[in-house]
């Protein structure tokens, strides 16, 4: 493909977290004409951790990512685990996962300056800018269909209009964009009945202060840093009547943790006494939707897919999503007028997986929080993770680009 052949075509970007910024590098580099826009002043990612699977680390492989990606940040080898599953009560061993094939973890903050050192210069970043509506409009006069973009400045009352070819929703669990076409739907942001403690732990003052423990949880920054997050859930009311007041996202003390961990082994709170600036999360997941895609516009990431993070698999989800995007938009006969089309043939396949992902990860946290159907038993549990993420990490991502390219000539959209 030429970047001729793109150069014309504008691709405006909702959100610049991790799904936004991988999609406009993937689509930058095809010759689109790309404009992020980004609520706040600047890009920028919590403190805190991210892991990736073999099928995320492959994803980024593919998009000319990986090597970037591995120089900074702690890639284990097929064959190591991917966690060993301990009892919180006593520290009992009660399950080791392996890695199919090398799986990586990284600090966010930088995996993000990865990220952005490979913007390509046809991809422009507008900050500040809150995009409040994103309309489709059909051909009338002399305009060809488009996607019509409105934003608002936080200093400002005057709001801007912007033009483009297509729009991708990047802009996470509380995602306008989805909500702008998902109202007839009703709500799907639920509270999920569990909260996070998230935080970092600098390793080397750990096995200065707190003498020899071995439980690794997830080491960053080359092994000097332990991220740390320890979920505390409630299952007493049915999900749909689960509720969370207040803020998402709170600074919380050492002692609030203690309190909801007081039951567990003397290890475990040597670690938590380490964890530097917790926050607290409630976390929030999406129930699976049934479209992604109105016209010229489709939804990538937590907008279209947020989960509970249990299967440690919603970025690399959103890493997929972008591959498989932008393979299909990078296709030579994909031009300006049949986009929509192109991008049904991507939620045809990409949205299976991801609503699997959601239920999915829904799952691990019930096992891993002995309230699945297997209990407490630890032997049923250990036999069952041993090929639980099969499904997610051994997964043929240009299959399902194949897939697409069959859906579009289904439709005769291409030449069979
Ligand atoms: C506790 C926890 C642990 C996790 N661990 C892992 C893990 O180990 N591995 C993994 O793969 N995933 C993990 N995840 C999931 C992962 O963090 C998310 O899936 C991922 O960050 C989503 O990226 P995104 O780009 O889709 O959305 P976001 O990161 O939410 O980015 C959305 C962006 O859009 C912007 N925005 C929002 N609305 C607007 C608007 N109207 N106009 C303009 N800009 C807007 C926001 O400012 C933001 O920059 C975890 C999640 C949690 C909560």
């Amino acid at each position: 493909m030429s970047e001729s052949t793109k150069s014309g075509i504008t691709v405006a970007i909702i959100g610049g977290g991790i799904g936004g910024i991988c999609a406009a590098i993937a689509l930058g580099r095809s010759g689109y004409d790309v404009h992020i826009f980004e609520q706040a002043s600047k890009f920028s990612e919590i403190g805190a951790g991210v892991g990736f699977g073999a099928n995320a680390l492959h994803a980024l492989h593919l998009l000319g990512l990986g090597d970037d990606y591995e120089q900074i940040a702690d890639v284990s080898p097929a064959g190591d685990p991917w966690f060993s599953f301990l009892s919180g009560k006593d520290c009992e061993p009660i399950s080791e996962v392996l890695n199919p094939a090398p799986r990586g973890s990284v600090h966010r903050a930088r995996f993000l300056e990865c990220l952005l050192a490979r913007l390509p210069p046809t991809v422009s970043t507008h900050f500040s800018s809150r995009v409040i509506s994103v309309e489709n409009i059909s051909s009338r006069d002399d305009q060809a269909p488009h996607v019509r973009l409105t934003t608002v400045h936080p200093d400002s009352s005057n709001s801007i209009q912007f033009k483009a070819d297509i729009a991708l929703g990047c802009d996470g669990v509380k995602s306008m964009v989805r909500d702008s076409f998902q109202q007839e739907m009703g709500a799907c942001v639920r509270y999920t009945g569990t909260y996070a403690y998230r935080g970092l732990m600098n390793l080397e003052k750990a096995a200065s202060e707190a003498g020899d423990f071995h439980i690794v949880m997830f080491p960053i920054e080359h092994g000097k840093i332990l991220n740390i997050v320890a979920f505390v859930s409630d299952r007493t009311r049915p999900p749909e009547e689960r509720v969370w007041e207040g803020p998402w996202v709170k600074p919380v003390t050492r002692q609030e943790m203690f309190d909801d961990y007081a039951e567990w082994d003397p290890r475990v709170h040597a670690i938590l006494s380490l964890v530097d600036k917790p926050e607290k999360w409630a976390l929030h997941d999406l129930l699976p939707l049934e479209r992604w895609t109105v016209g010229r516009v489709t939804l990538l990431g937590d907008s279209a897919h947020a989960s509970l993070p249990h299967n440690g698999a919603g970025a690399g989800q959103a890493i997929e999503d972008v591959y498989v995007l932008s393979k299909l938009l990078g296709h030579p006969s994909c031009a300006a007028d049949n986009i929509p089309a192109f991008l049904q043939a991507y939620e045809h396949v990409r949205r299976p997986r991801a609503s699997r992902q959601q239920i999915h990860s829904r799952e691990s946290g019930d096992i891993y929080e002995f309230a699945s159907p297997m209990g407490d038993d630890y032997a049923k549990i250990d036999e069952h993770l041993q090929r639980r993420y099969d499904w997610l990490w051994n997964h043929d991502l240009d299959s399902d680009v194949e897939e697409a390219l069959t859906f579009l000539r289904d439709r005769g959209v291409l030449a069979k």
